[in-house]
């Protein structure tokens, strides 16, 4: 690897669907840390959002680096709605990687292999580049003669002036010389011209290094080029995450293994030349790292392995804040005999800062009702909103929010515009809740296999 390719990166888009967390912008603190009510597509868990907020605000502040949170709490009462929302509120270039605890153990790759691919995806690069901008409205003119104008466009920074093109070059000389006088230009002067209204400025002079150019904006400077060539340039600042930088560098399909997930392992000397080049990056002042927010979902799924693998990776200075999550109590320790508090080891536990998210009340959930048709662009009636709400204290939360949709399927078959409670109920029917499943199964036991 001689030179560590970045630029492709730049072309990803993301295409963000509607998805079960798409609401939550920020965790909808004031600028003292305290919870509004309902706010960035935040409702109630209150306290639990006030801790993570000032877990955001020491990252902000760069006074923990490599820390652990922990959020327990039972199912559906806004773990990974508190992570995303912390991610979003630390900065919208904030790297958030999220995996849940199941997803290490594949055939493809090592559990640490998964972990370390992670954990370089929510650590963030900012690396500020110096790039030829092409633009067109500058333009060199050179000046030979009175009557004829020679000289090019420098479009792209190198002088590929045609014969054909020598008009267009010619006019130009010609409205500059209107425009500011005959004895006001000479050759070598830089002109922009401004597309829409035609005017005309002189920018300085080329091959003189002109500190006018500097009236452009402070990142915007020409620099000559040894063959005399113009060029403008700028600095642009691309955020990319390690884990890109890794799988561009590493496999020869490039950036297109981003799409598709398939990266494989990536060689361990990769990665070391990677740090080193960000290393180097850094002490230039061309690169600063971001760390970002590494979500893992169901962390009782880890083993013993994974823990000791976590707790290495935090010493690092680079690390990012892990956030961990489980519904668990107490239970065996993966790949031990031991049990423990949500299966982590005591020595792990140790490091986490731990926030306990409650179960919603009444108002809460329907607020969060509220929030989620809202965000599906779904109109739900009053009536069909308190049977949601009903079933929401009822069952759960996020059964009340998976019924939003097919109901308003439902409402979309009979042609209605708006999800009445008819649709609700229709669909409570075809689909069961966790509650009414385990009854059925108490019910007929003895049917089904041991
Ligand atoms: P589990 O333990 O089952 O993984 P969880 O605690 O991570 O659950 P979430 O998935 O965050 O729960 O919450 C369920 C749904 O409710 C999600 O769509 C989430 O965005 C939404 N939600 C949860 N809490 C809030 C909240 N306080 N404000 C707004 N939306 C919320």
């Amino acid at each position: 690897m001689v030179e560590l390719k970045i630029s492709e990166s730049r072309d990803l888009t993301r295409i963000e669907r509607i998805g079960a967390h798409s609401h939550i912008r920020g965790l909808g603190l004031d600028s003292a840390l305290e919870p509004r009510a309902v706010s960035e597509g935040m409702v109630g868990q209150t306290a639990a959002r006030k801790a993570a907020g000032v877990i955001v605000q020491m990252v902000k502040e760069a006074k923990i680096a490599g820390r652990a949170v922990l959020l327990a709490g039972q199912p559906g009462t806004g773990k990974t709605a508190i992570a995303m929302g912390m991610a979003k509120s630390i900065g919208l270039e904030t790297p958030f990687a999220m995996l849940a605890g199941s997803e290490l153990f594949s055939l493809e790759m090592s559990k640490t292999e998964a972990l370390m691919q992670a954990f370089r995806k929510a650590i963030g690069v900012r690396i500020k580049e110096e790039t030829e901008v092409i633009e067109g409205e500058v333009v060199e003119i050179q000046i030979d003669r009175p009557a004829a104008v020679t000289g090019a466009a420098s479009k792209t920074g190198k002088l590929t002036l045609k014969t054909t093109e020598m008009e267009t070059v010619y006019d130009l000389g010609a409205k500059m010389i209107e425009a500011l006088g005959k004895d006001k230009v000479q050759s070598g002067d830089v002109i922009a011209i401004d597309k829409a209204s035609g005017k005309i400025t002189k920018l300085g002079r080329s091959f003189s290094r002109s500190r006018d150019y500097d009236a452009m904006g402070p990142q915007t400077k020409f620099v000559q080029c040894p063959d005399g060539e113009l060029q403008k340039r700028k600095e642009v600042v691309h955020c990319v995450t390690l884990h890109e930088i890794d799988v561009i560098n590493s496999r020869t399909q490039g950036f297109l293994a981003l799409f598709t997930g398939d990266t494989g392992e990536i060689r361990a000397e990769v990665r070391e030349q990677i740090d080193t080049k960000v290393a180097e990056w850094r002490e230039e002042g061309k690169a600063e790292i971001v760390p970002g927010v590494l979500f893992i979902d169901e962390v009782h799924m880890l083993d013993i392995e994974c823990f000791s693998f976590l707790n290495r990776a935090l010493e690092n200075d680079m690390a990012p804040i892990l956030v961990v999550a489980t519904n668990r109590g107490i239970t065996t320790i993966r790949g031990t005999n031991y049990k423990s508090p949500h299966g982590i080891p005591i020595d792990f536990l140790d490091r986490l800062l731990i926030i306990s998210t409650q179960p919603y009340t009444e108002d809460d959930i329907r607020k969060i009702l509220d929030i989620r048709c809202q965000e599906q662009d779904v109109d739900v009636s009053e009536d069909a909103k308190v049977l949601l709400t009903k079933i929401g204290v009822d069952t759960s939360l996020r059964y009340a929010i998976n019924l939003i949709t097919s109901a308003a399927l439902a409402c979309q078959k009979r042609k209605g515009k708006v999800v009445e409670m008819e649709d609700v109920s229709r669909v409570y029917e075809l689909f069961w809740d966790v509650k009414r499943s385990t009854q059925y199964l108490i019910e007929y036991q003895n049917q089904y296999m041991f």
